[in-house]
């Protein structure tokens, strides 16, 4: 990089933005201030996602934020859908994650390893008008997830895929299925096999969704294949190598779940810090009492701290270089600052942050999935393993040997 700086080149500050990525993050801020907001604490109540606030994601562009604007995608960057998670969780978690798995999971794998008529047929309408989703887990198989159940069994031209799914994300809603079934169980993992399962296939059912603690909005459903046909052509990428797609997602998807952890705890930490200001005991406002900057100082330490792990960690994965453990730091580390971050708010709000009356409640439910979600395991073998080699030299090869002998740790 040019700089006439004696010392050598300088390096922009991690939070320097580029033109597009300071207008796409002002323009989802005001969108989601406007256009959220208002429905928030109604769709946490009613356990559902409001009808509008989806068709607005799709309108603004948010739904196929890397996607080419050849299939009307926005054809924007990795960093920007960081940003964009980030905005959406300040204001609602659940909506975050809706656009989350939709851009770093659902849209990529297409992009990746679609073929030019998958590409046509699905990116198009995953830009505009359908959501996907991913589905990995079963009830048998959560952390172990590569000892999943779900069969697909070949015949002429098409599968035949049995079995079923758990806590699958935005199923009331999805029009497009991304299912992990293995069509040779005898090689193990190595038959696991990603496919593209539509909404109206005969044989899927999408089961009452679970009534959960947090992210109620977002919805979480159990999925039954009963003789399941799905043609041959509807494979994503290659037979067999299921296993390698998931991991290489779920590395790149931690970094969303680091943004959705970020924006939950600025979020919440930005409705909280104005009532400390206002709010006054023993003739001072709380916010005055140095007992209460200190902590108020060391939350907001935490939260810039975990802003700089997970932009760096995008930043690398947007420049092409390592960075699956800096992706497993950045979402571990931002998922306990969000839980220290909306216990403390609760506590500093005294007894109306136990209340619905205010939102930091929502914000402290829904912070919890951050610490057990399906990316943590591995994420422990990532860090067990980084030394004595780091993880970003580790091939996928060995990040999988490690994987599959976790339970021996
Ligand atoms: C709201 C929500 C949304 C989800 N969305 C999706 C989705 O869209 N698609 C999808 O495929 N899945 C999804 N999941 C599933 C999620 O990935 C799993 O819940 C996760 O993998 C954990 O699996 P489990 O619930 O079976 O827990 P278990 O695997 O039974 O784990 C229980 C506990 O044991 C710990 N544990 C497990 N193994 C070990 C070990 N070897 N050593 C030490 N501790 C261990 C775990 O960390 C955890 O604390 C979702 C789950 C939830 C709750």
């Amino acid at each position: 990089m040019a700089s006439d700086h004696p010392a050598g080149p300088l390096f922009p500050p991690l939070q320097t933005y580029s033109e597009e990525e300071s207008m796409m993050r002002e323009a989802v801020k005001k969108y989601a201030q406007e256009r959220i907001a208002p429905f928030v604490s109604k769709m946490d109540e009613n356990s559902a996602m409001d009808e509008e606030v989806l068709k607005s994601l799709f309108e603004q562009g948010l739904m196929g934020i890397e996607i080419e604007p050849e299939y009307n995608g926005t054809g924007s960057t990795f960093f920007s859908s960081i940003l964009v998670i980030e905005e959406l969780a300040k204001v609602d978690p659940s909506v975050a994650v809706l656009c989350d798995i939709q851009n770093t999971l659902i849209n990529t794998l297409f992009t990746k390893l679609g073929t030019a008529a998958q590409k046509e047929q699905y990116l198009s309408r995953l830009s505009t008008d359908m959501i996907g989703s991913f589905c990995l887990s079963e009830a048998e198989s959560g952390s172990d997830a590569f000892s999943l159940k779900t069969r697909a069994e070949k015949h002429k031209d098409y599968y035949i895929i049995n079995g079923s799914k758990m806590w699958i994300s935005n199923a009331e809603h999805a029009g497009v299925f991304l299912v992990m079934a293995n069509v040779d169980p005898s090689a193990g993992y190595r038959g696991i096999t990603c496919f593209i399962v539509d909404r109206d296939t005969e044989g899927l059912e999408i089961c009452k969704k679970e009534n959960k603690l947090g992210l109620r909005a977002s919805s979480t459903c159990p999925l039954n294949f009963d003789n399941v046909k799905v043609p041959e052509k509807n494979i994503l990428g290659q037979a067999g190598q299921g296993y390698k797609y998931a991991i290489g997602m779920l590395n790149e998807g931690r970094i969303g779940i680091a943004a959705q952890m970020l924006g939950l705890a600025q979020g919440c930490f930005d409705h909280t810090v104005p009532y400390t200001r206002q709010r006054v005991q023993f003739g001072k406002r709380i916010f005055d009492f140095q007992g209460m900057q200190h902590q108020i100082a060391h939350v907001a330490t935490q939260i810039e701290a975990g802003r700089l792990l997970t932009y760096n960690a995008a930043r690398l994965k947007e420049a092409g270089r390592p960075f699956i453990k800096e992706a497993c730091m950045a979402k571990y580390f931002t998922a306990e600052v969000a839980t220290l971050t909306t216990s403390k708010c609760i506590e500093w709000m005294g007894g109306v942050g136990f209340t619905k009356d205010y939102p930091i409640e929502k914000y402290y439910r829904d912070c919890k999935i951050g610490e057990h979600d399906w990316t943590n395991v591995l994420m422990d073998c990532t860090l067990l393993c980084f030394t004595p080699h780091s993880s970003s030299q580790m091939t996928l090869g060995e990040f999988i040997d490690v994987c599959s002998r976790y339970h021996q740790f």
